[in-house]
C-alpha cells in the first residue's frame, strides 16, 4: 500500500522526466555534457556552467550518510508519523541527496555509514509514485 505522503514539487522543466525514471525503478540525475558536472535537485540548465546539454544519467545507487535529521514536531498535521527521520546521503557520484532511511533510524546513523538505493511506493494528490530512500548496504 502506497505511503500517503505531502505533495512533490511538480515545477516547470525536467520534474516529470525524474519521476518518470523512478517510476522504472532508476535514479537518475541531470549530467552535463559540457563540463561533466551533475546537477540535482532539477534544473533547466547546467548548475556549474549554464549549458543546456544535459542527459538523465543512472546513478549506481551507493552512497553514504554525512548528515540526519529527526523532525519530532508534526508539520504534516498527521500525514507523516513521528519522530520523521531524513538522511543526507553524498551519492558515490558525488551530489548530495535528501532522502528517508528504510528499515532503519537516526539511532542506527553514523556518519559515513554507507547505504544502498531502494524505492517505496509513495502517494500524493498527483498520484502514487515512487520514492528513492536509502537502506543499509
Ligand atoms: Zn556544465
Amino acid at each position: 500500500m502506497a505511503e500517503r505522503r505531502p505533495d512533490r514539487w511538480l515545477g516547470p522543466g525536467h520534474h516529470q522526466e525524474f519521476w518518470d525514471w523512478c517510476a522504472k525503478g532508476e535514479l537518475r540525475l541531470q549530467r552535463c555534457a559540457s563540463c561533466g558536472g551533475i546537477s540535482w535537485p532539477v534544473v533547466n540548465t547546467c548548475e556549474f556552467c549554464g549549458s543546456d546539454t544535459l542527459a538523465w544519467e543512472a546513478m549506481s545507487g551507493r552512497g553514504t550518510i554525512t548528515s540526519w535529521c529527526t523532525f519530532e514536531r508534526d508539520y504534516y498535521r498527521g500525514m507523516l508519523p513521528i519522530p520523521w527521520d531524513t538522511i543526507l546521503v553524498e551519492l558515490e557520484e558525488g551530489p548530495l541527496f535528501l532522502s528517508n532511511p528504510k528499515g532503519f533510524s537516526w539511532k542506527d546513523i553514523t556518519v559515513g555509514m554507507p547505504v544502498k538505493l531502494a524505492f517505496i511506493e509513495c502517494e500524493d494528490s498527483g498520484g502514487t509514485y515512487q520514492l528513492p530512500v536509502f537502506e543499509k548496504a
